[in-house]
């Protein structure tokens, strides 16, 4: 294939970049746009080479795009208006409008790119912000597909479940048989369904995590940390899932002392250590890294207990009969720390030669990543899109 013209929007620190350069595809971003510094920094760092346009999508205008000449749109909008945490203001929401603006757009290019991805959070799905870019790829006959994928599909031991729309211009279409439906994990090629149209549908690592995502609401039993028992029963059933890689996979082979610095504050320990999900190095499961991660504690992402001679439940005893300097006496004999930006890059499936500037922050780091994708799962969905 030609070398292709990719447009990358809100570009971030460049996991849809990375993904492309991963999946082989050969292809060239000819202008990535984001306005947010601290990301651009990041990105001009890593892609020295790249056309940055450090500006408002909507500040772009018809002819701008024009004259880009691209073949391929890569984009994750922003997620908060879709997320369920957020305030759910979708399309009325300020940061939805410059993606309704590229809609508007797309239809009056000059030329349709041939294919798009997108990716968003779990929640995107139901949006009229979703609701718009199908009508709108349908009215330019675009053939589409989307996805709910987890890295976890791919033996990762992280979840980060995302909505991702591929799609298409006509007269191309896909090696899969694509639905209306959204599919769970990746899609099988068509000769192979086709071989095997009467073998069972086996639980695919995907839909487990759609469960784990999920469990939110449902009421259950507490065990001596806050967790109910499904809870703690569905972590051990991850952690014993031999398809899923180890977490010391991803860890960084520093100095203790090195990592001292990720160590959970005394505070923190002593207000959440019953609210954080923690792991260890042998454990087979994380969860999502979000940009609060190293800053606020509950539901941003897992811990680590680095101390492994030392037994949680044993930490974790009967809390409530103890002072507090005996509950920390006993939590910090778990040594739980962060995981370093590194090492969530690495969850991420970020390559090794990403780096980040000397003077960003580790939290500026955590904020960034945690607005990120994963790379290894975006390289997959833009094979496909292209095959
Ligand atoms: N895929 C990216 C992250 C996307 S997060 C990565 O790998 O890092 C969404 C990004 O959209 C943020 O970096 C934010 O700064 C940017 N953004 C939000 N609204 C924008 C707008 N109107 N114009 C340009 N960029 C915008």
């Amino acid at each position: 294939m030609e070398n292709l013209r990719v447009l990358e929007l809100y570009s971030g620190i460049g996991g849809m970049h990375y993904a492309l350069t991963e999946s082989g595809v050969t292809a060239k971003v000819v202008a990535a746009v984001d306005v947010n510094t601290t990301a651009n920094e990041i990105y001009k760092h890593n892609f020295p080479n790249t056309p940055l346009l450090p500006k408002t999508i909507e500040g772009m205008t018809l002819d701008d795009f024009n004259k880009l000449a691209f073949d391929m749109i890569l984009m994750s909008p922003p997620c908060q208006p879709f997320t369920r945490i957020g305030l759910q203001g979708d399309i009325s929401d300020p940061r939805t409008k410059s993606f309704l603006y590229i809609l508007d757009l797309l239809p009056r290019l000059i030329k349709l790119p041939r294919f798009i991805l997108l990716e968003n959070v779990k929640g995107f799905e139901m949006s009229s912000a979703r609701d718009s870019l199908v009508k709108t790829l349908k009215e330019c006959g675009y053939n589409y597909q989307e996805l709910m994928v987890s890295p976890t599909c791919l033996g990762m031991p992280n979840s980060r479940l995302r909505y991702f729309m591929i799609a298409k211009a006509p007269p191309g279409s896909f090696s899969f048989h694509t639905t209306s439906e959204i599919q769970e994990g990746f899609p099988q090629p068509a000769d192979k369904v086709l071989l095997e149209p009467s073998s069972p549908i086996s639980p695919s690592p995907t839909s487990t995590a759609y469960q784990e995502e999920d469990h939110k609401e449902d009421e259950g039993g507490i065990l001596y940390k806050l967790e109910r028992a499904q809870d703690a029963e569905r972590k051990s059933t991850q952690n014993r899932d031999q398809s899923l890689r180890q977490i010391s996979v991803y860890l960084e082979d520093q100095g203790e002392g090195e990592m001292e610095q990720y160590l959970l504050p005394t505070k923190t320990l002593l207000r959440y250590a019953l609210l954080m999900d923690i792991v260890r190095p042998t454990c087979r499961r994380s969860v999502c890294f979000t940009k609060g991660y190293g800053h606020y504690v509950e539901g941003t992402g897992s811990v680590l207990q680095s101390c492994m001679e030392t037994d949680m439940e044993a930490a974790f005893k009967s809390p409530e009969r103890l002072s507090d300097e005996e509950k920390l006496n006993q939590l910090s004999r778990l040594k739980l720390r962060y995981f370093s930006p590194r090492e969530i890059a690495n969850l991420m499936g970020f390559p090794k030669h990403f780096t980040v500037p000397k003077n960003i922050s580790t939290k500026q780091q955590y904020r960034v990543l945690g607005n990120s994708l994963n790379v290894h799962v975006v390289a997959r969905l833009i094979e496909l899109l292209v095959s």
